[in-house]
C-alpha cells in the first residue's frame, strides 16, 4: 500500500513537472511557424528558378550544372535588375559598391532571394548594401594572417594543426566575409608549385595531424586538383584527418557531383565544415548535396556567422541548428564577426551571441548547440565564449546555476 501511494506521487510529481516543461516548449513552437525554412519555401524556390532559367533561357540540366552555374553567376546590374526587381536607391547603391568590392551571386543562391524583402536574409548575404562604403573602422587583416603564414598557402595558428588556403574563388561573394583581403578582384588558384611548396612543410613537421584545405571555397579547385591535393595528403602518414571548408551546400550545391564523391570517398577520414547562416538556407537541394557528401562517408559540421539583422535572435538560431540536424550536418562553431573593413553593418553585440547560448542549452538538443567562439585579433586564436554556469568555485563546493536558472551548490571534495 505504501508503496502504491509512493509510486503515485511520484507520477504526479513527473507529469507536473512534464507540465512545466511542455509549456516553456509551446511559446518556441508557436514562433517557430513564422520563422521561414528554405523546406517551407520549395515552391517559391521552384518558381523563381524556372523564372531565371527563362530569363538565361537555359534548361534544367544547365541549372543542376555546376560550371554552368558558375559562368552564369549575376556580376551586372542589368541581369540583376532583370531578375530581382530593386529599387533605383538599391541599384545605385550596388553599382557604387561595386567599384569598390566585387560582388557575384550564383543563380542557385539568387533564387533563394525574396523580391518583395529588401531585409531578406539572403539578400542581405548576397548584394551590397552602400553601408559597406561608410565602414572607414575596420582593419583589412584583422586576424593578422599576414604573420602567421610560415609556408606557401600556409596559416598556422595552432599546435597540431594547419590551414592550406587553395584558391581565392567563391561561388558567391558574401558580403560579410571575413576573408575580404584575399578575394581580390581576380580569381586564382594556388598554383601547383606553390600548393607542392604547402604540403612539404607538411611533410617536414610530424606534429601536423589535421590538414584543413580552404580558401575562398576550396570546393573551387578542379576535380583533378582536389583529387590529386586529397592524394597527397592522404599519403603523408601523419596527417590523421583532412578537413575542407567550403559553403558551396549553401550556395551551390550542384557542385557535390556523384563524381567529386566517387573521389571524397577514397580519401578517408575526411570532416566538411560548411556556412549555412539562415534557416531558409536549408533547403531540398542543400539536403541532397549533405546526403551525397554522407554517403561518401564524409562527417558534415556548420561553422554560422553571427550576422546582424540576418540571424542574431535566438528563434533563429535554435529553427537554424535544428534544421541543419535534419540533414545531418551538426552545428559546429557560430563565430562572432571579426571587425573586417566594408562589414560593419553586420556586426552584432556580443551580449546577443551570449542570449542566444543561453536559450539554447537545455531548451534544445544539446546536438544543435555550437560553440560560441570569438577569433582573436593577431591570430591568437578561436576563444570560446559562454553564459556563466559556474558562479563560484573553491575547495569545498561548485556554485553552479542551471539552464533553468536554479542555483545549486555541488560539493568538491
Ligand atoms: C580555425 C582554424 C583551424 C581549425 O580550428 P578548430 O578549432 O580545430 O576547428 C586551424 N587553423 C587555423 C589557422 C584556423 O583559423
Ligand atoms: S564563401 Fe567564405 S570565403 Fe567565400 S566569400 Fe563567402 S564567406 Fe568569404
Amino acid at each position: 500500500m505504501a508503496v502504491e501511494s509512493k509510486e503515485l506521487n511520484e507520477r504526479l510529481q513527473s507529469l507536473h513537472r512534464a507540465n512545466e516543461l511542455k509549456l516553456k516548449a509551446i511559446p518556441y513552437m508557436n514562433r517557430k511557424e513564422k520563422i521561414p525554412t528554405g523546406f517551407l519555401l520549395k515552391d517559391e524556390y521552384l518558381q523563381s528558378r524556372d523564372r531565371i532559367l527563362t530569363t538565361f533561357k537555359a534548361t534544367l540540366e544547365d541549372w543542376e550544372n555546376w560550371h554552368w552555374q558558375m559562368k552564369n553567376r549575376i556580376t551586372d546590374l542589368q541581369i540583376l535588375q532583370e531578375l530581382l526587381p530593386l529599387t533605383e536607391q538599391a541599384a545605385q547603391d550596388i553599382l557604387e559598391v561595386g567599384r569598390t568590392y566585387r560582388w557575384a551571386i550564383s543563380p542557385y543562391y539568387l533564387s533563394l532571394m525574396d523580391s518583395s524583402n529588401p531585409w531578406d536574409p539572403i539578400r542581405l548575404q548576397g548584394l551590397p548594401r552602400i553601408e559597406e562604403l561608410l565602414d572607414l573602422t575596420g582593419e583589412e587583416d584583422p586576424m593578422g594572417e599576414a604573420f602567421t603564414n610560415p609556408a606557401p598557402c600556409i596559416t598556422r595558428r595552432y599546435p597540431d594543426r594547419l590551414i592550406i588556403n587553395v584558391t581565392n574563388l567563391c561561388a558567391m561573394y558574401c558580403r560579410h566575409c571575413q576573408r575580404r583581403r584575399n578575394i581580390g578582384e581576380t580569381d586564382s588558384h594556388e598554383t601547383r608549385a606553390q600548393l607542392q611548396a604547402a604540403l612539404d612543410y607538411i611533410r617536414a613537421n610530424p606534429e601536423i595531424r589535421d590538414v584543413l584545405i580552404t580558401g575562398g571555397d576550396a570546393l573551387m579547385l578542379s576535380d583533378l586538383t582536389l583529387h590529386w591535393l586529397l592524394e597527397e595528403l592522404h599519403s603523408i602518414p601523419h596527417v590523421e584527418i583532412k578537413r575542407i571548408g567550403t559553403r558551396v551546400p549553401v550556395t551551390l550545391p550542384m557542385r557535390i557531383t556523384d563524381e567529386l564523391c566517387s573521389i571524397l570517398a577514397q580519401y578517408p577520414p575526411i570532416y566538411i565544415n560548411t556556412q549555412f547562416n539562415h534557416p531558409k538556407e536549408v533547403t531540398a537541394e542543400a539536403k541532397k548535396a549533405a546526403d551525397k557528401l554522407i554517403s561518401a562517408g564524409v562527417v558534415l559540421g556548420n561553422q554560422a556567422v553571427l550576422l546582424k539583422n540576418i540571424n542574431d535572435t535566438p528563434d533563429i538560431m535554435i529553427r537554424l541548428n535544428q534544421e541543419l540536424l535534419k540533414i545531418r550536418v551538426r552545428p559546429y562553431y557560430i563565430f562572432h564577426a571579426k571587425h573586417v573593413k566594408g562589414t560593419h553593418h553586420f556586426i552584432p553585440k556580443i551580449e546577443n551571441g551570449l542570449d542566444i547560448m543561453e536559450k539554447l542549452r537545455g531548451f534544445t538538443s544539446g546536438l544543435a548547440i555550437p560553440t560560441y567562439i570569438i577569433n582573436a585579433p593577431g591570430g591568437k586564436g578561436k576563444t570560446p565564449i559562454l553564459p556563466q554556469y559556474l558562479l563560484s568555485l573553491d575547495d569545498e563546493e561548485a556554485t553552479l546555476r542551471t539552464w533553468e536558472g536554479n542555483i545549486i551548490h555541488y560539493p568538491n571534495y
